[in-house]
């Protein structure tokens, strides 16, 4: 008899034949999507191995429901469905005891903090502090998906009240009753969040900012990138995820990145986020100038065509992209004029790529790029359906909601999906495994690298410019190797000496939520 019966008296505790699938047919019974996240929540709480366990084996099935889309509904609800705190709150009123509110979490050695102020979440505005739910779904993710410890992970609200009248009504809101503070006490509460984290946890601990506004989101990277370890997924992991799709594309297209030309519908977080990693491709492959490599990427946000002669008005994030051209206020007519190869969406406004646009792309393209990105679905520029309609079955497309493929003269096209969750789990563990220090650029684009290397003759055959995510695991930790790699090439590793073989190394840091036998 092993002698783990005799230490632990387990024996007869459990039935026999118990199956884990049980739990999983218990969990489709609920029609309601809601109803399934609040069930996963309560398994995550009872028997967090087991909810792990349902999350890697059922990824497919169960990631929109602690993710896009329906964590979004939990955020509006969050307040009536509440049961257990999941992460730290910490309001306006927490100012100045920010490092003791952190000795209060019961965990000590963190190594991914996710932290939201609510003011954007997913396509849905500001949630205030119900955002909460955002933080938690991607740290389950992390680990899921990433392999990172659960105990290692910190979800964080940053409660400065809301502005979202319903919530301020809601007698079960969860957060402060008041409008959002902006301006100085804003930044000296998040600055004295981002030294306390420092202070307690160490230089190693990634911090992930998700769904600030978009003057929150671009000021917060700029200020902290240069002295903590900080990482924007809207941002950073939306360009790495998108360029992976779009060098995948170039196997079908032709052509290297610098051939192509870019046109943009949207300016924003997403957009120029990708333009800037796509830029900085070009110019290592080219070793022309970044600035140079800019003038082949155009942006069109709600004022039309971005040009130099609306400088003056444009926010700061947006005059990279201010090109000599005459102004042009419609899509269609910037599609004319720039002939772009690749148009990309990511203005949250759906239905703009619409046919005549789609259309014109195909008349002077072969096999003309499009990807739509915006979330969710029905914000979505065009559909697949009609992406390959319009085309004639030329379209490249991806999108950022999932579609159904589509069969069109006979042949079938399987829509690529650009989904964030494909790099920031592994992108993550690549920064814990190699004890990195600061996020470089340089490792986006080895991220996106990685993932592009995984898209198998077979997928492209069908028109996937992703690969399956089934095999998410082992992608992350491909993504993690190479990411790790670039960190200590750039001496922003820590963990000394360089395992030998980063792969195997990544896969081996993975948590796995198995059960030991003890019979
Ligand atoms: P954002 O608010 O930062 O940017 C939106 C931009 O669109 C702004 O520049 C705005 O001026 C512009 N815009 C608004 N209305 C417009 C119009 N009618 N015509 C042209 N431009 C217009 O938002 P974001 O974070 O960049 O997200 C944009 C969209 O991209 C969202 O729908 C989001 O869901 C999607 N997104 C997809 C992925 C993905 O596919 N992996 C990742 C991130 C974001």
């Amino acid at each position: 008899m092993p002698i783990t019966y005799v230490v632990f008296y387990l024996r007869a505790l459990l039935p026999r034949s118990f199956r884990h699938k049980k739990v999983m047919q218990n969990l489709r019974q609920y029609q309601v999507p809601l109803q399934r996240y609040m069930a996963l929540m309560d398994l995550q709480e009872r028997n967090e191995r087991l909810f792990y366990k349902l999350l890697i084996d059922h990824v497919e099935e169960l990631l929109p429901i602690v993710y896009t889309p329906t964590v979004g509904e939990a955020c509006q609800k969050y307040g009536s469905i509440f049961r257990r705190p999941q992460g730290l709150y910490i309001s306006l009123r927490e100012k100045g005891k920010i490092l003791e509110v952190l000795k209060n979490w019961p965990e000590r050695s963190i190594q991914v903090i996710v932290v939201t102020d609510g003011e954007r979440i997913l396509g849905l505005g500001d949630l205030g502090c119900q955002g909460m739910g955002i933080p938690v779904g991607k740290l389950s993710l992390y680990t899921a998906l990433g392999g990172i410890r659960p105990s290692a992970c910190l979800p964080v609200t940053i409660d400065v009240g809301t502005n979202n009248e319903n919530m301020l009504k809601d007698e079960f809101y969860i957060g402060l009753r008041q409008k959002r503070t902006r301006g100085q006490e804003y930044a000296e509460l998040l600055h004295e969040f981002m030294s306390a984290v420092k202070q307690n946890y160490g230089e190693k601990v990634l911090i992930q900012f998700e769904d600030f506004a978009n003057h929150n989101a671009f000021e917060l990277l700029a200020k902290y990138r240069n002295t903590h370890l900080v990482f924007n997924d809207d941002i950073q992991g939306t360009a790495a995820v998108v360029l992976a799709g779009i060098v995948a594309s170039l196997k079908l297209v032709g052509g290297t990145l610098s051939e192509h030309t870019f046109l943009f519908l949207g300016a924003g977080e997403a957009g120029t986020g990708i333009a800037e990693l796509i830029a900085l491709e070009m110019s290592k492959q080219t070793k022309a100038p970044v600035d140079e490599c800019r003038k082949r990427i155009w942006l069109v946000d709600s004022k039309g065509l971005i040009v130099s002669s609306r400088m003056e008005s444009l926010q700061h994030f947006k005059k990279p992209w201010a090109h000599e051209h005459e102004p042009i206020r419609t899509l269609l007519d910037a599609v004319k004029s720039i002939r772009p190869t690749v148009l990309i969406g990511s203005s949250g406004v759906g239905k703009t790529f619409t046919k005549e646009v789609v259309e014109t792309m195909s008349s002077f393209n072969e096999k003309p790029i499009i990807l739509a990105l915006s979330n969710p679905t029905s914000q979505s520029e065009c559909t697949a359906e009609e992406a390959y309609n319009w085309s004639q079955g030329r379209a490249i497309f991806a999108s950022g909601s999932p579609f159904d493929p589509v069969q069109v003269n006979g042949k079938m096209h399987v829509p690529g999906q650009a989904n964030n969750a494909y790099i920031f789990p592994g992108f993550g563990l690549g920064l814990v495994i190699s004890g990195a220090v600061r996020v470089h650029d340089d490792m986006l684009l080895a991220a996106a690298e990685a993932l592009a290397n995984q898209v198998r003759e077979e997928n492209l055959d069908k028109g996937m410019l992703y690969p399956p995510f089934s095999n998410i695991r082992k992608i992350s930790a491909r993504i993690a190797a190479n990411v790790a790699a670039k960190a200590y090439e750039l001496g922003l590793a820590t963990r000394l000496p360089q395992p030998e073989d980063l792969v195997r190394y990544a896969e081996s840091c993975m948590y796995s939520p198995a059960y030991r036998s003890f019979l």
